[in-house]
């Protein structure tokens, strides 16, 4: 009989733990220091918990050796995912972009299901437990517990981020890992909030916009993205921003943000329709140009950053004035401050270096029979069901302990 003390009860450490399960002679500890497993995994996709996407691939993903996850994705992929939660009984649905959700739209059928399949003889399940020490001693691990050691032969990591702090993410998994001499490269919060000069944000505080999305610095584009933008008290929130948001966590100051409106419009065509409204509606208010064309608290912003205020009437607009809140409907430019912290974010950019480790089997090239899976290490994906899938396929290979 091998004991497997598995650290953390969240997506990776409870897959790892099914997994490694299916070997009758494995008696396998689970310790997850919150009081049920899964916590952080019934918060995802807004309470539907977006478990994977069908457009999964390398560029997905992201850390200093992003290749890292090619082999656990190639081993435990996308359709394995869903035919192990398929035999678990959950029935899921993708949507037209690839995200997949369990058809009952809530994340709690995925915890369910993942919970039920833990109530096995040869799993113990120790929740409220918190690990606080890792060591090898005599040929053994050693594991610190608020209730005692326990002393195993394999220890597989799976102790998540620091990001989501109020969900349970803790910076412990990085400890435990550099306690058994492994390093950790620096932590920047992802898929997050942007903080942005808040004058025109803040009184657009609720308002959603279907924006073209690029990040500058100078003129030179670091990323672009296409999707929902809200604007908060604080700055920038939404789809389209999170995916953006790692690019401003990981490079420093001096950022701009340039929003698109109106982008399946070129900067003429729009001058031409807004035109129209001189001669079909020249009472209206000046600062009415792009009503209809934008949500109306937004496009009375969009008029007054480009200079046109309530005072006049549309019909009194030069061309000129004109040409500017089109040009200004596609270039809403915004100042970067930076991120919302860790615990906004739904992800930790960097973490234990992959460096350390097999990706064939996700275990320490320092430690034999210490494994580690999920977040806690320097991988980080898109929004979309990217993180969720390197939870699975990490923490499944990390369950099959090697073999
Ligand atoms: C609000 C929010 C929404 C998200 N939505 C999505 C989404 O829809 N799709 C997606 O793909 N990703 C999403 N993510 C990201 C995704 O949830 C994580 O990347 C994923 O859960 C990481 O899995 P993990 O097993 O590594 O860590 P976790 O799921 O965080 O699990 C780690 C577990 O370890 C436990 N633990 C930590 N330290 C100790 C210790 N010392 N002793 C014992 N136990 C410990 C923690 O309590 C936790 O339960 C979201 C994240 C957040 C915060």
């Amino acid at each position: 009989m091998k004991t497997i003390t598995i650290i953390g009860g969240g997506a990776s450490g409870m897959i790892a733990a099914i997994t490694a399960a299916q070997e009758s002679g494995n008696h396998i500890i689970l310790l997850e220091r919150q009081a049920r497993v899964g916590r952080k995994l019934l918060s995802t996709g807004n309470g539907r918990c977006n478990l994977t996407n069908l457009n999964v691939c390398r560029e997905s993903y992201h850390g200093s050796y992003a290749d890292f996850v090619l082999p656990s994705l190639e081993k435990f992929g996308v359709n394995d995912t869903l035919d192990f939660f398929r035999n678990l009984g959950l029935i899921t649905v993708a949507e037209p972009d690839g995200r997949v959700y369990p058809l009952s739209n809530h994340a709690s059928s995925v915890v369910d299901v993942l919970r039920f399949a833990l109530e096995r003889d040869n799993i113990e399940l120790r929740a409220g437990q918190s690990v606080s020490s890792l060591k090898r001693r005599g040929g053994r691990f050693i594991v610190g517990t608020d209730e005692g050691e326990i002393s195993c032969d394999f220890v597989i990591v799976a102790c998540g981020g620091a990001a989501g702090a109020n969900l349970g993410g803790v910076a412990d998994g990085y400890r435990l890992l550099e306690m058994c001499g492994h390093s950790r490269t620096r932590l920047y919060p992802s898929l997050v909030q942007v903080k942005t000069d808040p004058v025109y944000p803040r009184a657009l505080k609720g308002v959603k916009a279907d924006a073209a999305v690029s990040l500058l610095a100078g003129k030179h584009i670091l990323a672009r993205n296409r999707g929902e933008v809200l604007f908060t008290d604080y700055g920038l929130s939404g789809p389209a921003i999170f995916e953006v948001s790692r690019c401003v966590s990981t490079s420093g100051g001096g950022l701009t943000v340039n929003l698109d409106l109106l982008a399946d419009f070129s900067e003429d065509e729009l001058t031409t329709i807004i035109a129209r409204r001189s001669v079909t509606a020249p009472q209206l208010p000046a600062n009415q140009l792009l009503t209809g064309a934008l949500h109306n608290r937004l496009g009375q912003m969009v008029c007054k950053y480009a200079g046109i205020s309530g005072g006049g009437s549309v019909g009194q607009l030069t061309p000129d004035e004109i040409r500017a809140v089109a040009r200004a409907a596609k270039n809403f430019t915004l100042d970067v401050c930076g991120v919302a912290g860790f615990d906004c974010a739904q992800v930790t950019a960097g973490g234990i270096s992959t460096a350390e480790f097999d990706p064939e089997t996700m275990e320490s090239c320092l430690v034999p029979g210490l494994f580690a899976c999920g977040e806690v290490l320097d991988v980080d994906g898109d929004c979309g069901g990217f993180n969720l899938q390197w939870a699975w396929s990490s923490g499944h290979l990390a369950g099959g302990l090697g073999k």
